[in-house]
Order: structure tokens, then C-alpha cells, then sequence
């Protein structure tokens, strides 16, 4: 087991960062990580307005894995996340859905054995620990961690979380693996901009598939897979992970192009993961795991 401490951190992902660790395909790592303002917040008297933002986004890495080269997929089993006993939750003031109707406010939380929030006295509810930036590498110029692409990055895709299996290309050798930005709770949408930010001890095994490729992340859970992708707007962020998905199913499930588009229609969901932010959406297709049929990876 290997363990990487919150200071072991990026707030991009480059192909010219240093490792902080080497591993071999298939082992596991502990990404211990500081929320996504690094920490900067712990009082509710801390507005979003006064931070250093040079030191938002932090993800833990990045992890150089030894079998990964270009083309090849790197999978990330996420076998339990552990978050801390409290979490911040906040609007901004350029950002959110209701942003026009919100003042600027820090709301610290309670969280309870990583199982519940404590929104308020009377309000409690499931924490359900997620990964928000999650990725690679890309092969081009250096992505800040607040954005989200082909790479991966900042997806605060709610389904990433424990028991899940996240796959990603990857575009560098090493492929320079980091994750951060974990949050208790968040709805699909992300609306107000912040999830319950909170630290935590991410558990997980790394492996490369070789002989496989992906355009962007893909996710497996028990019961289903999701392509996942982003976009300038939430029509290109939709057709981009809704063309994933039916590559997939054309290739593993032998339909014609148009009968996986008539199969995703009457039994996927377009779902979104976010689209508080002016920068970009990201949204997922899912597909349930049918039985009879094959794995899509
Ligand atoms: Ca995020
Ligand atoms: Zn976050």
C-alpha cells in the first residue's frame, strides 16, 4: 500500500510535472487530500471572496505508473473514500444557477462517520463521498484542475465514489494519475458551485488495460456504465458522451449504429454532473448493465 500525503499536490494536470510516486500496474494508493480551497477555509467568517484563488483545486499526485503509455486506459478502482468530520459548503459570487438571487455565504457542516451531514439541526443528510477532479495528463499544454476534458479533471461527476471503477485514457507516458476536490454530498448540477468540500483518505487500485482505448472517462458501477464528457455548452457535452456511448455499444454489443441510438434512447438516461460554471458542463450517459450482455470495457 502506498500512501501520498494533501502537500503532494497539483493544481494542473502536465505532463511536466514531477511524480510524487512510481507504481507498478495494479497496486494500491491512499490519496490523503485537503478540500478543494486547500484548506484555506475554517470558519464560516471566511468568504470564498478572500481566498488565495492560486490554491483552489488541489488533487494529490500526480502518480507515475510504469506500463502506462499513450493509448493504453488507465483503470481506478475506488474502494472507499473517508472524509473528514466537517465540510464547507458556499455560494460564489460568479457562479451557480441562482447566483442572482444568492448573497455570498460559507456554510460549515458537521459530517458524521463519513455517513451524515448535518446541514443544519433539523436537516441531516446521507453523505455519499464523491471525487470531483479525477485524471491524466493530456498530452497538450498543462489543464488547471478546476477545468474538465478528454483528460478527465474537474467532472464532479457524483457517481464517482465508493465501489466505483473510473477509467480514463491515457495520453502520457505514466500517465501522471491525481485525484482531489472530494465532496460528502453533491447533486447532479453541482448548482451553487460547491458540493460539501471537504479533506479526505481516497483508497485505491491502479491498473493499465492494455490492447483497449477510450476517447474520454469512462465509469462502471455495480449496476451500471456511464461515458462521460464536456463541453462548451450542455448540447456538445450530451452528444459528446452520447456518441461514446453508442461506439461502445456498436463495438461490444454488435447493434448497428442506429439500433444502439434506438436501445440508448428507450433505456439510457443523459444525466448532467455540472453545470454551475461559465467555463464548461459535463454531463454522462448512462447505460444499464443488461443482463446477457457483454462488459463495454
Ligand atoms: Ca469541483
Ligand atoms: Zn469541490
Amino acid at each position: 500500500m502506498h500512501y501520498l500525503d494533501p502537500e503532494q499536490s497539483v493544481y494542473s494536470f502536465s505532463k511536466n510535472h514531477q511524480p510524487q510516486l512510481t507504481i507498478n500496474s495494479g497496486e494500491k494508493v491512499v490519496f490523503r487530500t485537503f478540500d478543494c480551497f486547500t484548506n484555506q477555509v475554517t470558519s464560516e467568517a471566511d468568504l470564498v471572496t478572500t481566498l488565495d484563488f492560486s490554491k483552489v483545486n488541489p488533487a494529490t499526485g500526480p502518480v507515475f505508473i510504469e506500463e502506462a503509455m499513450p493509448g493504453n486506459v488507465l483503470k481506478v478502482e475506488i474502494h472507499d473514500i473517508k472524509v473528514r468530520d466537517w465540510g464547507v459548503i458556499c455560494t460564489l459570487p460568479d457562479i451557480g444557477v441562482l447566483k442572482h438571487r444568492a448573497e455570498t455565504q460559507t456554510k460549515i457542516v458537521a459530517i458524521e462517520h463519513s455517513q451524515t451531514v448535518h446541514f443544519s439541526e433539523d436537516i441531516l443528510l446521507p453523505a455519499v463521498p464523491m471525487i470531483g477532479v479525477i485524471g491524466c495528463a493530456p498530452a497538450g499544454d498543462e489543464i488547471p484542475c478546476g477545468y474538465s476534458g478528454d483528460h478527465g479533471g474537474n467532472m464532479d461527476n457524483h457517481i464517482i465514489t465508493r465501489g466505483s471503477t473510473v477509467y480514463l485514457p491515457v495520453h502520457v507516458p505514466g500517465a501522471l494519475f491525481a485525484l482531489g476536490d472530494i465532496h460528502a454530498s453533491m447533486g447532479d448540477g453541482e448548482i451553487c458551485g460547491t458540493g460539501v468540500e471537504t479533506a479526505a483518505e481516497v483508497k485505491t487500485t491502479i491498473s493499465v488495460l492494455k490492447g483497449v482505448t477510450l476517447p474520454r472517462p469512462f465509469v462502471e458501477t455495480e449496476k451500471n456504465w456511464y461515458t462521460v464528457a464536456s463541453g462548451d455548452n450542455l448540447q456538445e457535452a450530451i452528444r459528446k458522451a452520447s456518441e461514446d456511448m453508442q461506439d461502445l455499444l456498436v463495438k461490444n454489443w454488435d447493434l448497428s449504429a442506429t439500433d444502439a441510438f434506438l436501445l440508448m434512447s428507450v433505456a439510457g438516461d443523459v444525466q448532467i454532473c455540472q453545470c454551475c460554471a461559465a467555463i464548461d458542463v459535463i454531463a454522462r450517459f448512462r447505460m444499464p448493465k443488461l443482463e446477457s450482455l457483454p462488459r463495454l470495457i
